[in-house]
């Protein structure tokens, strides 16, 4: 039987008294009834680019001086920033190396890390409640937990949205966490290491890769693999000749690459794809994606070996069972307040909220890192505001503009808010320079601007002496 537990909340003095102690000490079921006076108990669900930013952000102030007690859940045990996820598929990331251990981020940080997953939350009695969890051989690792809150934050991001297409889900991989990232990228070294090995020479489509989706994530992976799969086959699997037996294709049922940003930013982007001998095929609608390969609608065929789908998100499951207003995406609708419609102690941000955009009617705040980031500094002054109950502020977004890498090749994209209000396209060196500062910022955020500088500097030194690829 599932033995459930509920981690009740302590009076201030206990938390206060356990801090200074011990701040990560584990509180068991032996802690519950005890004095609930005067408490602030704060979960952050989902520890992602928004939900880690805060709950680091909120230990450092609230949690540290023993004004709240402020709990993480998160289905991982590392945090890695999701866009790099490309980067980690592709192989030109090495995940060790920039994953974050969210037991030693909550000891630094002085917030409670709590394992598991969100399946559900009791509203009247306040609580989350998370799945147990289970080893690799099938043991028991936590069980069936509830957490109080008294504020809740769900910050659990987004699932790539297949729109119901046949075949997505049993032959196409999605990049929305880490393992399968990497095991895209298992799969491309052994198809590359297979293809050497064998006494038959390569046959056309063996070697191919088709991504559905020519948003960021589409455009920034085809360019990327295009890079890393000539790395690895240099690296000595010389029975490959990357230009004839190595295709990637780039598929986009709209009518230019990258629709969500302006036509010029589209247009640049493609031709540097062209350049690098990318196919692209825009107004090409997906119907099935097969084993050996990708059903267009109207007829035509791409046979891949691999297959990214990458066309669009969508609010992750469990929102439909907390009782709480979804948009036709599945994220939770929000106030400007960033408190959701029906319950205003449970707040959602980053890509799981459907948060209005002001200034443009009907419209949302993009599901983007910059956002996550601008939402997660927000939320932090609304609830040290909340504390004394003064009144929320709205959360206005405002967009620096969208930049999408072509990784060593090249970077593209806008610049808002320079002269006088209008965009600045930019290019090259210097627009790969402001796309890494996003990564910065959250590092920023997460651990402070002297460890970022030394890290930056330290990867730097090590990138000289490492394989520029992930070799197995
Ligand atoms: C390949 C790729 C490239 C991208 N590039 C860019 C870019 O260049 N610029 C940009 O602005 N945006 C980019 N994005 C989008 C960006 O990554 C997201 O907008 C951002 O990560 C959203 O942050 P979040 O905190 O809402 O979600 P996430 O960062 O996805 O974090 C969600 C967290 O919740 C956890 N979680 C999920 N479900 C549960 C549950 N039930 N219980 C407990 N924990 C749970 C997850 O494990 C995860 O840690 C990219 C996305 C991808 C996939």
């Amino acid at each position: 039987m599932v033995q459930q537990t509920t981690e009740e909340p302590r009076s201030k003095d206990d938390i206060a008294a356990e801090l200074v102690t011990d701040p990560t000490r584990a509180i068991g079921p032996s802690d519950q009834g005890r004095d609930a006076a005067a408490l602030n108990q704060i979960v952050v669900v989902g520890g992602g680019a928004a939900g880690l930013e805060l709950a680091t952000k909120l230990g450092d102030t609230l949690g540290r001086r023993g004004e709240a007690v402020i709990t993480l859940v998160e289905r991982s045990r590392s945090h890695l920033w999701k866009p790099l996820l490309h980067e980690v598929a592709a192989g030109s990331m090495d995940v060790d190396e920039h994953d974050l251990d969210y037991l030693a981020q909550a000891h630094w940080h002085h917030f409670r890390y709590r394992y598991g997953e969100m399946i559900g939350l009791d509203r009247a009695r306040k609580e989350v409640i998370v799945a147990p969890t289970v080893d690799d051989e099938g043991r028991q690792i936590t069980p069936r937990r509830s957490f109080r809150y008294d504020t809740l934050v769900i910050a659990i991001g987004s699932v790539v949205n297949d729109f119901g297409t046949p075949g997505v889900k049993e032959h196409a991989i999605a990049l929305d966490q880490t393992q399968q990232a990497a095991r895209f990228n298992r799969r491309l070294v052994n198809a590359c290491i297979r293809a050497h090995a064998q006494e038959e020479p390569v046959r056309p489509g063996q070697l191919d890769v088709a991504i559905i989706g020519a948003g960021a994530t589409g455009t920034e992976l085809s360019a990327e693999l295009h890079r890393t799969t000539r790395a690895v086959v240099a690296y000595g699997l010389d029975r490959v000749d990357p230009e004839k037996d190595i295709h990637i294709t780039l598929i986009e049922a709209a009518d230019r690459i990258l629709p969500g940003l302006p036509p010029r930013i589209s247009e640049a982007a493609h031709n540097l794809l062209r350049n690098l001998g990318v196919s692209v095929r825009t107004g090409a609608r997906v119907s099935e994606v097969r084993a050996n390969g990708v059903q267009l609608a109207d007829g035509g065929f791409i046979p891949s070996e691999l297959v990214v789908w990458a066309a669009g998100v969508k609010g992750p499951d469990v929102l439909k069972e907390l009782d709480l207003e979804l948009s036709r995406s599945n994220q939770l609708v929000v106030l400007p307040t960033l408190q959701t419609t029906r319950d205003p102690d449970i707040f959602a941000i980053g890509d799981c909220a459907w948060c209005p955009r002001e200034g443009h009617p009907g419209q949302q705040v993009p599901p983007r890192a910059q956002a996550a980031h601008q939402q997660a500094s927000h939320l932090l002054r609304q609830i040290r505001r909340r504390r004394p109950t003064r009144p929320l502020e709205p959360f206005v977004y405002k967009d620096f503009g969208s930049l999408v890498s072509f990784g060593e090749y090249s970077a593209v994209g806008n610049l808002m808010g320079f002269l006088a209000g209008k965009s600045m396209m930019i290019e090259g060196f210097f627009a790969r320079w402001m796309y890494r500062s996003l990564y910065k910022m959250h590092e920023r955020a997460l651990h402070g601007t002297a460890w970022t500088a030394l890290s930056t500097v330290a990867r730097a030194l090590t990138r000289r002496t490492d394989p520029r690829v992930k070799l197995h």
